[in-house]
């Protein structure tokens, strides 16, 4: 793990931690040989389902908000290209995509398959990211994790050790409906609320994918750049004891940075499914 220095940390002690979180809340939410989820035309869930789908050879199809465009962009293309089926919702329809009408239609295109939830975000999902901790061998006092969906945050709290915290950025704007959100799927996975995180609301700057030239270029922009700036300025304000040492999850793939999603080799990205 590399330490990160800056002059707003003062005597805390801040260590970046990377890891591929989409692919850890996908672990346990395998075995089914067809798979459906949704997401943007951005989204990394479905990304990562139809990688997962391609590397151990089950179906993937991913229900898309919003209109098909064509050509396909990059995130949507690598898609396609590891075997997803893509399918569209209107933005009406899409914001009705968890209740039975939906879920019954889609059945009845798609047959026996197996849904998961826009993000990934379920009791599977968080009993995976709550292996992430057990991976850290460094002493710590606080770890952060950016928050979409709240999955990985519900995970890794409850997978911590007992003295440790853990703290969220939310990267949405008027996102207090997190914590309940985060509370419910640790209740789903493990029948409790573990009490020992938070969600700062505080650093979202404007909002899901917006940005800001505050935020450090280094990192990607979308989720990690915001937790980091809020981790520094936290600092700058003296919000951790003198000496916590913080660890950062950096999330997201480190093989596959934001703007080059390449054709998965040995795939034919032109297959008509
Ligand atoms: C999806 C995602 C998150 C947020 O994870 P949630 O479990 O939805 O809160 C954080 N960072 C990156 C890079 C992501 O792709």
């Amino acid at each position: 793990m590399e330490e990160m220095r800056d002059p707003r940390l003062g005597t805390v002690r801040l260590f970046l931690k990377h890891d591929d979180n989409k692919a850890r809340k996908l672990r346990y939410n395998l075995g089914h040989p067809r798979v459906l989820s949704f997401g943007g035309a951005y989204s990394g869930h479905l990304r990562a389902l139809a990688r997962a789908g391609m590397e151990h050879g089950f179906e993937t199809i991913g229900v898309v908000r919003g209109e098909e465009h064509l050509p396909l962009n990059p995130s949507l293309a690598y898609a396609r290209a590891c075997g997803m089926r893509l399918t569209y919702l209107d933005r009406a329809a899409y914001r009705l995509k968890h209740t039975p009408q939906v879920l019954d239609g889609l059945r009845e295109t798609f047959g026996d398959v197996a849904i998961l939830p826009e993000g990934g975000s379920n009791a599977a999902a968080v009993r995976g990211c709550a292996e992430l901790p057990g991976e850290i061998d460094l002493d710590y006092d606080v770890i952060c994790c950016p928050v979409g969906t709240g999955g990985t945050l519900a995970g890794i709290a409850a997978g911590l050790p007992d003295g440790k915290r853990a703290l969220g950025f939310a990267v949405l704007k008027g996102a207090g409906f997190l914590n309940d959100e985060v509370a419910r799927l640790q209740r789903e996975a493990y029948g409790a609320v573990s009490g020992n995180w938070a969600i700062s609301l505080d650093y979202h700057f404007g909002g899901y994918a917006k940005t800001s030239p505050l935020l450090d270029a280094a990192f990607e922009q979308v989720y990690v750049a915001k937790m980091i700036y809020g981790i520094l300025d936290l600092a700058g304000r003296g919000a951790f004891a003198p000496g916590t040492r913080v660890v950062a999850v950096i999330t997201g793939q480190l093989s596959t940075p934001v703007v080059s999603w390449g054709t998965p080799t040995g795939l034919d990205s032109g297959d008509p499914r």
